[in-house]
């Protein structure tokens, strides 16, 4: 290998021998240089061309600028600076990149000015060692040793112990201090059975870590409950890891997680939940037991609602029945004149029954809405009818203003007529002189609906502003002293807003006292279409059409006489009492006491139309009914529910068990020809006479053979039903 310099050996020391010492300086394998003060290379080594890729002929007499990429100048004159700048050189390691390599290589340079005999800074000798090996063993040692320990010793709540082959403690991380309460110089060079094992768990767990220490499988991870120091309770995911010590001796390292806050905070919950179930269950006990008492109580409510409507019902209809029969038969202006006053106190007692029950079937929630087509303007006709009397008598005018309307609406016709009549009712009470108007107005027409406004005005009394708010609560009335002018219960217009509310409305009034209030409640109203499809019933088929009561009573003593009627009814004054109303216009009456009898009549003898009381002994109207509707027979002949339980609920229960129709008592006897002409009109023929013979055979109600084979067929349990 040629050796390149450009040195003036008249220069150099004199014992020097330049030939000999330069050609070893070219054989060395660290690079050697030397540069003078303009930092000119002045010598290059061999290893030094080789390191830097250099032509060797090209270095000496150049700069690092020219021979060297700009940033390695750049350091270099920098390191040359420094040396020449300080008193205490240092080792420098400088990175060197080359045109391709992606890691560096590293250079060790020991650079020192030299000085010639008179003590003058002469130039600087550098000296270079390839370190990059080197450097790359450290960098591999500090990432598997150093980086982990460093690890461990930073980590929080990840315990890192080290345990020799004798289960001593040779490494023990700052967070094992918290797990486990012992601190890295208390630990370790103790034995693991000293310092973490519940005596429980000592054997197994040294029993396990010396088989594992032996050689045996390591085991999975998975938690475990040790103590800490001071003996309170610690929770750890714990896993293991068997490593090799420096001579190949086994050593284990556990690593353990603290799930102590974790496990409490779970326990915590789940108590919690526990404790919510258990509050969700005890309150759900006491809602249902709740629920169930409310229903019990209000199970109880209705059944006596409907008792006592049956228990005052059923003697109204004998007084008002009675009432009626005498008045046919009075000779006497004054003894028509009492009766007529029996018949006024009678209704009105009846009217304050239904006042009263209707309210608290309301309350109750037990009050149901019809939905029927019917026409306003007929609606208007009716009330008008009923009023025009008493109008007369007080000497009013009376005016109706109805807008433009569909002829036939959906809704309940009854109590839309029940809410006018109180209000007109209440009108002609409260007024002296003047007018009354009756109105309805169309608020707003939908699709499928209406929302009407009706509205009563009169010029009477008027009501004090500070009393009107208050009206339209339950038995609230103007006057209440105890010579008060006028009757009342004070229900009429509790019972109109609820109605009104029910009807999807509202209900309310304004008042000027002196000169006359105005009374209003709007309604929700199907339309025609809704209401001729709800005209035509579940079955879809029409119901025949009542006629006026007045002409009722002519029609069917002209057109019916003779039609023979089965009358079924327990009580003896009420049967007596309908008798005489039905005969009066010339139908044949057959009584029954009861539903079986009634069953044992029309098996024996055919009948145009049954008047069918409910509530009867040994068997009840509806049974009778579901028995005779069996039979093919019987299934055309119309039954007509008459009876003194009058809640809606009874008149569905009525009609479900097969009757026609439903009048309540007390029976006005208007009604009763209106619908008897209605059904003896509807009614087919009447039906064939039966087989006598089979009458006769049966000896028992149970025994009659239509029942036997009617019980075969449908499966009626006639003893039950008895
Ligand atoms: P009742 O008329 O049976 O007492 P209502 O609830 O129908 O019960 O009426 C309650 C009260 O409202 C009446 O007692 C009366 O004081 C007052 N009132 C109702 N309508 C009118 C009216 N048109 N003019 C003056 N006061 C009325």
């Amino acid at each position: 290998m040629s050796v390149n310099h450009d040195w003036n050996f008249s220069d150099a020391p004199e014992h020097w021998s330049a030939g000999f010492c330069l050609s070893l300086l070219g054989e060395l394998p660290d690079l050697l240089w030397v540069k003078d003060l303009d930092g000119r290379y002045r010598f290059a080594n061999a290893a030094f061309a080789t390191f830097f890729g250099l032509d060797p002929g090209g270095i000496v007499g150049r700069t690092d600028r020219e021979i060297l990429p700009a940033d390695l100048a750049r350091s270099f004159e920098q390191h040359d600076r420094d040396c020449l700048a300080q008193a205490e050189l240092h080792p420098i390691e400088q990175a060197v990149m080359g045109p391709e390599s992606r890691e560096p290589r590293w250079l060790e340079i020991f650079q020192r000015p030299l000085r010639n005999p008179s003590g003058r800074r002469w130039c600087i000798l550098g000296r270079g060692r390839d370190i990059s090996a080197a450097r790359r063993a450290a960098q591999s040692a500090w990432d598997t040793e150093t980086r982990f320990h460093q690890l461990f010793e930073r980590v929080d709540g990840v315990s890192v112990q080290g345990y020799d082959r004798n289960r001593t403690v040779i490494y023990w991380n700052p967070a094992s201090e918290k797990v486990y309460g012992y601190r890295p110089e208390e630990a370790i060079g103790r034995q693991l059975e000293d310092l973490i094992i519940p005596d429980p768990m000592r054997d197994a767990v040294v029993g396990s870590v010396n088989s594992w220490l032996a050689g045996a499988p390591a085991a999975p991870a998975g938690e475990m409950t040790l103590r800490r120091s001071d003996g309170s309770p610690v929770h750890l995911f714990s896993s293991h890891v068997m490593l090799q010590g420096p001579n190949g001796e086994p050593q284990m390292y556990c690593l353990d997680i603290d799930l102590t806050e974790q496990k409490r905070m779970t326990e915590e919950l789940e108590r919690y939940r526990h404790h919510l179930e258990e509050l969700v269950l005890a309150r759900t006990a006491e809602i249902s037991e709740a629920r169930e008492r409310a229903e019990a109580a209000n199970r109880a409510k209705s059944a006596f609602l409907a008792n006592m409507s049956h228990e005052i019902r059923s003697p109204m209809n004998a007084i008002l029945g009675l009432t009626y029969l005498l008045g046919r038969e009075a000779t006497s202006d004054s003894q028509r004149e009492r009766l007529g006053r029996i018949q006024t106190a009678g209704n009105h007692l009846l009217s304050i029954i239904n006042d009263i029950l209707d309210i608290s079937k309301i309350e109750a929630g037990h009050f149901r809405l019809e939905s029927q087509p019917f026409s306003v303007t007929e609606l208007f006709d009716q009330v008008h009818a009923l009023i025009e009397e008493e109008i007369h008598a007080r000497g009013l005018q009376f005016v109706c203003e109805l807008d433009a309307l569909p002829e036939v609406l959906a809704g309940d016709n009854t109590r839309l007529r029940q809410a006018l009549l109180n209000y007109l009712g209440n009108a002609i009470k409260f007024t002296r002189e003047g007018e009354i108007r009756l109105r309805a107005r169309v608020l707003e027409a939908g699709e499928r609906d209406l929302l009407l406004r009706f509205e009563v005005e009169d010029s009477g009394i008027g009501i004090a502003p500070e009393d009107l708010a208050q009206l339209f609560q339950p038995f609230t009335q103007v006057d209440t002293s105890a010579t008060r002018g006028y009757g009342g219960t004070g229900l009429g217009l509790a019972i109109t807003r609820r109605l009104a509310h029910l009807m999807g409305g509202e209900a309310g009034a304004s008042s000027t006292p002196g000169k006359g209030s105005i009374f209003w409640f709007t309604a929700r109203l199907g339309c025609s279409e809704v209401a001729t499809r709800r005209a035509a019933g579940a079955n879809g088929r029409l119901a025949p059409r009542a006629s006026a009561p007045s002409d009722a009573e002519r029609q069917l003593a002209t057109r019916h006489r003779g039609a023979r009627v089965l009358l079924a009814d327990d009580s003896a004054t009420n049967r007596e009492v309908e008798v005489e109303i039905l005969t009066a216009v010339g139908l044949m009456v057959e009584v029954a006491e009861n539903g079986r009898r009634a069953l044992e009549m029309a098996s024996a003898s055919p009948y145009d139309i049954i008047l069918m009381d409910v509530q009867m002994p040994e068997l009840d109207g509806l049974n009778a009914t579901r028995l005779l509707r069996a039979q093919p027979e019987w299934r055309a002949c119309p039954i007509i529910a008459m009876t003194a339980s009058a809640f809606d609920d009874d008149r569905q229960r009525c009609l479900d068990a097969g009757m026609d129709d439903y009048l309540p008592k007390p029976v006005e006897p208007g009604r009763l020809y209106a619908k008897l002409l209605q059904w003896l009109t509807a009614a087919p023929a009447r039906a064939p006479e039966r087989a006598e013979e089979d009458v006769r055979e049966a000896s028992g109600f149970s025994e009659l053979p239509q029942l036997k084979r009617l019980t075969d067929r449908v499966k009626v349990d006639v003893d039950f039903a008895l």
